[in-house]
């Protein structure tokens, strides 16, 4: 498989105005991302995720750490809007308002970065049709303005103008979560549709779990700017090792209370401020299976299975502690149901799809 992101030891801090102390919004974060790939980003609001994205994108410059990405080290110099990078790198918004002017027609929202790429205008002339189609938008509206699409349509119009440079890798922050459910299945269905036949890669940042699910191979969960966890979906939803995934995904961030873990683990105490992190696990304070050497040493990332990385002292008592389950399962078929979506894995049987989802998407 090619790798073409590699994220190492990544730090963030932003200063605080009128105070010596900073925000440390990021806090050693590391991951690899391959071709064809979706790595779903997911964790509480404040986690760190968006500053992870903009980081990648080089809008905001690392404290410490580096992305490289196809070779190239980004940087500040060296970002989404260089024009060495050739629109290789491309990102969609939350709001579909942040990615379109609402003074600029449609037309020259979807030019704008193949300009910014060097692309000829005749060429630029074919690629406006060819991503029209890829996102189901009729040609007319390329004449309108923004305000006057639905919130699904502007959304595919922020797809489009990703799609335009040909990009290898499209960060997408949060792209559901304005949405209403048909357009957000509409909207998963087409992600998903674009990276197979393209190859691009994703990475998807929600809180929204249900859509993570269904278009992530991998999935990293954050906590307070490190990344505590992270593996192939299907064992980050079936057997979480770190306590912290575990609450996450038996409480907060599910929109549907069927999809909820059978076991809940409840994560109650403190959490620490990001201006004031502990020199120790983020989670001790709230963590039932802490103990003093989690509340003075920050446990290391440890391998402990292929691709399945987690900082926790304690990961094999706190996996014996979850009921085993087949909520991988279970949220499969709810979350297809909630949103809408009939699974188009035709060869997938009863109890395959563990493995269908975790490996088997090309
Ligand atoms: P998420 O996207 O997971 O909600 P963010 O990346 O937006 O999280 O924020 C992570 C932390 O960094 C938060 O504590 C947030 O307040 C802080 N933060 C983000 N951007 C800035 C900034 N420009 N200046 C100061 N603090 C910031
Ligand atoms: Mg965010």
């Amino acid at each position: 498989m090619e790798q073409i992101l590699e994220v190492t030891d990544l730090y963030k801090s932003f200063d605080i105005a009128g105070s010596r102390k900073k925000v440390q919004a990021i806090n050693g974060v590391s991951f690899t991302l391959n071709r064809g790939e979706t790595l779903g980003l997911v964790g509480e609001s404040g986690s760190g995720k968006t500053t992870v994205g903009r980081c990648l994108l080089g809008l905001e410059a690392p404290t410490a750490g580096s992305v490289e990405f196809q070779g190239m080290t980004l940087s500040r110099k060296v970002n989404v809007r260089s024009p060495r990078l050739r629109g290789k790198i491309q990102l969609v918004f939350q709001e579909p308002a942040e990615s379109l002017d609402p003074r600029f027609r449609i037309v020259e929202s979807i030019e704008e970065p193949m300009k910014a790429a060097g692309m000829p205008r005749t060429e630029r002339e074919g690629r406006i049709d060819e991503v029209m189609r890829r996102v189901n938008l009729p040609r007319r509206i390329l004449d309108y303005y923004p305000a006057s699409l639905s919130a699904g349509q502007q959304q595919r119009v922020g797809i489009a103008r990703a799609l335009a440079t040909g990009p290898a890798l499209i960060v997408l922050d949060e792209p559901t979560s304005a949405l209403d459910p048909t357009a957000r299945a509409e909207i998963i269905e087409l992600l998903m549709a674009i990276q197979q036949e393209t190859g691009t890669s994703y990475l998807f940042i929600s809180h929204d779990l249900s859509a993570v699910h269904h278009v992530s191979h991998r999935i990293a969960v954050m906590y307070l700017g490190m990344i505590v966890e992270q593996g192939p979906a299907s064992v980050i939803f079936s057997a979480p090792h770190h306590p912290y995934s575990m609450g996450l995904l038996s409480s907060v961030l599910l929109p549907d209370p069927e999809i909820r873990r059978k076991a809940t683990l409840s994560l109650a105490g403190e959490i620490p401020s990001p201006i004031n992190l502990p020199d120790a696990c983020f989670l001790a304070s709230r963590c039932p299976f802490a103990t003093d050497q989690c509340r003075a040493t920050m446990p290391p990332r440890e391998e402990i299975g292929p691709g399945h990385f987690v900082h926790c002292f304690h990961h094999e008592e706190a996996a014996r502690a979850d009921q085993p389950s087949d909520t991988f399962e279970e949220f499969q078929a709810v979350a297809q149901r909630v949103l809408g979506i009939t699974d188009r894995r035709d060869e997938a049987q009863p109890g395959d799809a563990v493995r269908l989802h975790s490996v088997d998407r090309p």
